[in-house]
This record gives structure tokens, C-alpha cells and sequence, in this order.
């Protein structure tokens, strides 16, 4: 062996490659391997023999890398597992032509270990498809957030707009009492607006928190429902429809109901089955499948003779800030939040709603709820629809001193009270209560919460210490669960929230005096 051949030879033998040397008939020639147990069998088996007897159908992958670099003359390569499954190892094979200086021509294929450098590209490959669904997931969740925050901006900027626009045209002309009428209602619809808007986002954190528990009560459902339908009829009234409350005679009374939360999800399906009816009528019906001593099973079903709602949309109506643009339909004002809290409530009480809807023929939302059966306690007045005229009865006379800092809020609380015939005394923070305190036994107290330097709840605890004959009511906007939890620790049941109707205040006091 001549120096060259000796070096070629030590330079491939240091090689963790295999080498073959194969003739154009795909016959093994020469066989080198540093480590012979990458071979599966001894190295002299190989030679003189043919890929395919070597490799069996395996081989075929070899073959045509063979006939390609025969054909093209290029260099070819494959990449293939172990024969040996279990092995989970890879491999890549390189063919090459090289010169002969007999006519023979020869190939040599050099197969090398590929596991790592497989596994290395395949978790990069993944990495980044990884990467590229989180792209996309991010890039939704954006799109989705801006179409959010652009569906809440609507829905907060329409009714600001009309109370803003009204205070301004409040403050610029001499107006009929006609003129303030119209304005007033305009004010009062708006501003209602926001609150449920707030409200239903409220509601929605306390649903997907899993914070919401059922508060039973013995409730009468007939006279539950008769109070939504009745509010509702003036509704349905103005557009022309035939409004209707059926119940079969099954259907027993008294039932322990969580009567705020199922009024909420009549009102949503309701008041959405009017939205969307331009003729014909809504139908609110109650079907008793089960009446047994302790137990009752009801089938609620708010049907109407609408628009409809397209098979397609079906589930995604019930997605959070989902709206349909009905072309059929002009858009209507919404949230998109109305039948996800629904839902969500209905799921409170252990229950599914369901959907049939064809497009101009109607929807009907029904649910199913088990009540648990109670004997009835007192009979339950029937409401009145609502309405705008208050009659209040005259509250006894009583010393009360209005605490807050907000100017608004001290000039609404004052005004109001001051038309049911109450006089009090102000103050816009706590050290000044104090001084109040000191000077006059007040009979209550109405604190707001937050306020800078003495809040609330310092206020309301040295009412508490220093004059324990001196009832407090909170009067607050902050209505999370938290503060209520923390009022009732300090001994604190009574809560007048912001914004209040006045039947509500006027009752809160009339409580309150009674109890005295
Ligand atoms: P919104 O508060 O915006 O009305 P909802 O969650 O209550 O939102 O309803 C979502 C969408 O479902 C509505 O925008 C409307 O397209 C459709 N929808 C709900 N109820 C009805 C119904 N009774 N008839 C036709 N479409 C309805």
C-alpha cells in the first residue's frame, strides 16, 4: 500500500461512519465500519452481495438513490429508521460516484448516525409550530379584544352620549315641561343602560369565577312570572305584539327559587324575543313535568315568531360579546353578553338551555329546572308593573346625617330625601362627620365607602363604638362581593347601592327606622 492509500485508509477507519463500496449492479464490494457493531452482521458477510440480498425490501430505498446518481450523475441521499423499530434510532445514507482508473464504475455510500441531529430538527420543527399556533392564538385573542373593546365603547359611548347631549341642551334654553319630560326619560333609559351594562359584567366575573351560588327562597312562581310578563307587556305594547304567560294547572306554587336569578334569565330571553319580533307574539310558558311532595320539575320555554337565528349560529349566539349581524335585520343595541350570562345562570341551576330556531319563522329558548318543594309561608303580593309615579307615605320624622365626598352624590342623596319629607344634616368627609357627631344625636348615618383620608369603614366604626344607638347605612358603589363580606363581619347590614331608585332608599329607611 503505497503512503497515500495507507492515509486514505487511517483517515476513513477514524471515520463513525459506514462506508460501502458498491459496484453499478448495487453489489458490496468493500465494507469499513470503526465500530463494527453499527453493522448487523460481520463485515465479510456483506461483500459480493447484492443490496436487496443484503437489505431484503428495505434495500429499495438505496436502490433508487443508486439508479438516480446513475441516471443524473449527481450525488443522492436518503434518510431512513433502523430496521430495528425498537432502536428509534436514524439514519441518513450518502451515494457518490468516484473515479475508478479501472472502467468498473464504482459508489461509495457512506451512512451515518443521524438520531441526534433528527431528534434536534424534529423539537426545533415543533418548537416553531409550536410558536406559530401561539402566534396565531395571540394574534386571535388580540382581534378578538380589539372587537371587545370596540362593542363596549359602542355601547358605553351611545347612552353617554344622550346624557351628555341632554345636560347640555339642559343648559342652554328655557324648555316646556313636554321638552323636560321627554329629556328626563331619555336621561333615565340611558343612564339605566349603563348600569345593566356594568352590571351584566359583574355578573359575568362572578359566573366565570364560579363565585355565584343560589340563594333559594320559598318563592311563588306563578305570581314571579306574572310580575316579568306584566313589566314586559307595556314593551311589547309599543312594537304591536301579542304578549303571553301559559301554565298548566300542574304547576305547583310554592317552590324554594332563587327568584334574582331566575327573573334575570326570563328577563334576558324575553326582552331579546321581543327585540327580535316584528310581528306576531312571544309566548312565555311553563310546563310541570314532575310534582312530587318535596319535588318539582319545570319546563320553561320563551318562544317568539322573529327573525330567527340560522342553524349556523346556533352555539356561537351564546359565545360572550357574540352579536349577529342579521342581514335580514337592522343591528339593535346589545352587549353580546345578555344570553352568555343566561346560560351561565341556567347552569347555576343544574340545567342546559336549548335552542330551535328557523330563519323568519321564530325562536323558542327552553330549560328545564328541579325545584325543591315548599310549603307555602306568606302569600306573596303581586308587583305592579313598573312605573315612574312614586307615592311615598310620609317616613317618621328622624335626625340624619348624609357622609360623602362626592358633591353629586351628597346633592342627590339630600334632594331626594328632601321629597320624602327627610331634612339632613352634610358632610363631604369623615373628620367633619365627626364633628356632626358631636354636636347632635344623629339617628342614622348614610356613610359612602371610599373617601379620602377617614373612609368609610373608619367612620362607620367609630359611629359604631362611640354612638351605638346610631344606625349606619352604607352608601356605596362598590358592590363586590368582598366589601359586602367585610360589612357583615363588622356588624353592618345595611347597604344603600349607587346608583339607587328612590322606592329603594325609601324602603331601606323605612327598614331601618323599623328596627330602631
Ligand atoms: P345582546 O345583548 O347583544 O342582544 P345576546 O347575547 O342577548 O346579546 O344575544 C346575542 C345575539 O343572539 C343577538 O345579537 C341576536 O342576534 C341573537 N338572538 C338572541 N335572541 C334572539 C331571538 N329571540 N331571535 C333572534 N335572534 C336572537
Amino acid at each position: 500500500m503505497d503512503n497515500d492509500a495507507h492515509n486514505l485508509q487511517s483517515l476513513i477507519e477514524a471515520m463513525d461512519d459506514v462506508i460501502l463500496e458498491l459496484t453499478e449492479q448495487s453489489v458490496i464490494k468493500r465494507v469499513w465500519a470503526k465500530d463494527k457493531s453499527k453493522l448487523f452482521m460481520p463485515p465479510e458477510f456483506f461483500i459480493d452481495k447484492s443490496i436487496p440480498e443484503v437489505f431484503g425490501e428495505f434495500g429499495n430505498i438505496f436502490i433508487n438513490c443508486i439508479n438516480n446518481l446513475l441516471r443524473t450523475g449527481e450525488r443522492q441521499q436518503c434518510i431512513y429508521p433502523d430496521f430495528d423499530k425498537n432502536k428509534n434510532l436514524w439514519y441518513c445514507a450518502k451515494f457518490q460516484k468516484i473515479d475508478s482508473s479501472n472502467t468498473d464504475i464504482r459508489i461509495v455510500c457512506i451512512i451515518e448516525d443521524i438520531t441526534v441531529e433528527k431528534e434536534m430538527t424534529d423539537q426545533l420543527e415543533k418548537n416553531r409550530l409550536e410558536l406559530i399556533e401561539a402566534k396565531n392564538l395571540a394574534e386571535q385573542v388580540a382581534r378578538k379584544r380589539t372587537e371587545t373593546l370596540s362593542i363596549m365603547s359602542h355601547e358605553i359611548r351611545t347612552p353617554l352620549n344622550a346624557i351628555i347631549g341632554i345636560s347640555n341642551l339642559l343648559d342652554q334654553a328655557t324648555f316646556s315641561n313636554k321638552d323636560i319630560k321627554e329629556y328626563v326619560d331619555h336621561l333615565s333609559y340611558s343612564s339605566n343602560h349603563l348600569l345593566r351594562l356594568i352590571n351584566d359584567i359583574l355578573d359575568l366575573e362572578k359566573i366565570e369565577s364560579k363565585k355565584m351560588e343560589l340563594n333559594e327562597t320559598p318563592t311563588n312562581l306563578i305570581s314571579l312570572i306574572n310580575n316579568v310578563y306584566k313589566q314586559f307587556l307595556p314593551f311589547a305594547k309599543t312594537k304591536n305584539l301579542s304578549l303571553y304567560f301559559n301554565h298548566d294547572c300542574q304547576t305547583p306554587e310554592f317552590l324554594l327559587i332563587d327568584d334574582l336569578r331566575l327573573t334575570r334569565i326570563l328577563n334576558n330571553l324575553i326582552a331579546n324575543a321581543i327585540k327580535f319580533t316584528e310581528k306576531g307574539e312571544v309566548c312565555i310558558t311553563l310546563k310541570t313535568l314532575v310534582n312530587q311532595d318535596n319535588k318539582a320539575s319545570i319546563l320553561f320555554k320563551i318562544s317568539d315568531t322573529g327573525i330567527g337565528i340560522p342553524e349556523h349560529l346556533h352555539n356561537l349566539i351564546f359565545d360572550k360579546f357574540h352579536q349577529v349581524n342579521q342581514d335580514s335585520h337592522r343591528q339593535q343595541e346589545g352587549s353580546g353578553l345578555g344570553l352568555n350570562i343566561t346560560r351561565g345562570l341556567v347552569r347555576l341551576f343544574n340545567s342546559e338551555i336549548h335552542l330551535t330556531s328557523k330563519p323568519s319563522v321564530g325562536s323558542v329558548f327552553e330549560f328545564q329546572i328541579d325545584f325543591k318543594k315548599n310549603m307555602p309561608l306568606l302569600p306573596q303580593p303581586e308587583k305592579k308593573a313598573e312605573s315612574t309615579e312614586f307615592n311615598f307615605p310620609p317616613l317618621p320624622d328622624f335626625k340624619l346625617l348624609i357622609v360623602d365626598d362626592n358633591p353629586t352624590n351628597l346633592l342627590v342623596a339630600t334632594r331626594q330625601l328632601s321629597r320624602f319629607g327627610i331634612h339632613s344634616d352634610k358632610a363631604d368627609n369623615g373628620y367633619s362627620a365627626i364633628e356632626f357627631l358631636k354636636t347632635k344625636e344623629y339617628d342614622v348615618v348614610l356613610v359612602d365607602l371610599h373617601m379620602p383620608g377617614m373612609d368609610g369603614y373608619q367612620l362607620a366604626k367609630y359611629i359604631q363604638e362611640k354612638h351605638p344607638e346610631t344606625k349606619v347605612i352604607i352608601f356605596t358603589a362598590d358592590v363586590l362581593e368582598e366589601v359586602k363580606l367585610r360589612l357583615k363581619e363588622m356588624g353592618i347590614q345595611y347597604i344603600l347601592s349607587k346608583p339607587f331608585k328612590p322606592e329603594e332608599m325609601f324602603d331601606l329607611f323605612l327598614e331601618v327606622l323599623e328596627s330602631k
